[in-house]
């Protein structure tokens, strides 16, 4: 089969890759459609160190499964797999697991190929009326919905989201869901122009007034956005950080201290509520999508995705 592979001599395309065998009480699954993410683009700078298949966003076909009733079914697959008996696996989940791999990013091949595993308990089947397309989105915006897990959002509060993008305007439609003022800044004017007809306030991060907003969610993408968004929180407020990168960021803390920020790290999220929001169209995730390749063009899928303003890049086999 073709999967996208990094390795230490870094991303390539590989014809004649071994179609994986699912393990006990796992899937085989035809990939129907991928979605190229910001964390895969940072993979490949490095970030966690990771060499295997990637690609985490997918919508598949299960095609061979120990429980008959699932092959054939469309599904989409959480990406964390913990071991399932230590504390942290029973109590909370396996997204902290110490033991845990991660689809197509850390210790576990992913979706960027004909076939990928996953065991039956991370799928979910895909509700009819939620396109392959749209389905791809079930996992960034499970992610966004992680925020909605873990702060305490009130109608009356104003809340930012820094960084237009593909992760962004997924934070920005799932915060509007509280009935809060959601404002959408970014570095340049063109970024916002989506946000901005979907009726968000938007604004350029480098004029937003300090000291501003009750939640501001950091979603650039890159270190530089972390100082801007602690910038215009609130004394008391609430910071949430949703990039992961490679690169480390010189960031002054005073403020977190002085102001007394509360900041929350935010990462993965439930899939059952996104895949809801999805088939009710109460998220907007066509307009997301800036282009499809083949999987065969992965390695332009990939770079299409790194240029600056590009939203979704989806692949398919
Ligand atoms: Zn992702
Ligand atoms: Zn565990």
């Amino acid at each position: 089969m073709r999967a996208i592979q990094l390795s230490s001599e870094g991303l390539c395309l590989r014809r004649g890759a071994p179609r994986p065998e699912p393990g006990q009480g796992e899937a085989l699954i035809r990939l129907l459609r991928a979605g190229v993410c910001s964390t895969d683009l940072e993979l490949v700078k490095g970030y966690m160190g990771f060499e295997g298949v990637l690609g985490h966003e997918f919508v598949g076909s299960v095609e061979e499964a120990e429980d008959d009733s699932w092959v054939g079914r469309r599904v989409v697959g959480t990406i964390n797999l913990g071991c399932r008996r230590c504390a942290v696996c029973l109590g909370s989940g396996p997204e902290h697991c110490p033991q845990r791999s991660v689809l197509g990013i850390y210790r576990r091949d992913g979706a960027f190929a004909d076939y990928l595993t996953l065991p039956l308990a991370n799928l979910l089947p895909v509700p009819d009326g939620v396109s392959d397309a749209q389905a791809v989105f079930t996992e960034p915006l499970a992610a966004a919905l992680r925020l909605r897990q873990q702060l305490r959002i009130s109608p009356t509060d104003r809340l930012a989201v820094v960084g237009p993008g593909r992760l962004g305007l997924l934070i920005a439609q799932v915060l509007a869901l509280s009935g809060g003022n959601v404002t959408v800044l970014g570095r340049r004017a063109e970024s916002l122009e989506l946000a901005a007809g979907w009726g968000f306030d938007t604004g350029l991060a480098a004029d937003a007034e300090s000291d501003r907003y009750d939640l501001v969610v950091e979603a650039t993408g890159n270190a530089a956005g972390l100082e801007t968004s602690l910038r215009l929180v609130r004394p008391l407020g609430t910071l949430a950080l949703k990039s992961t990168f490679a690169a480390a960021p010189a960031v002054d803390l005073t403020k977190i201290v002085v102001a007394e920020i509360n900041v929350v790290g935010s990462r993965c999220g439930p899939f059952a509520p996104a895949l809801r929001l999805l088939e009710r169209r109460h998220v907007e995730v066509d307009a997301l999508v800036a282009a499809e390749y083949e999987l065969e063009e992965g390695l332009e899928a990939m770079a299409h995705a790194a240029r600056p303003g590009v939203l979704k890049v989806l692949l398919r086999p």
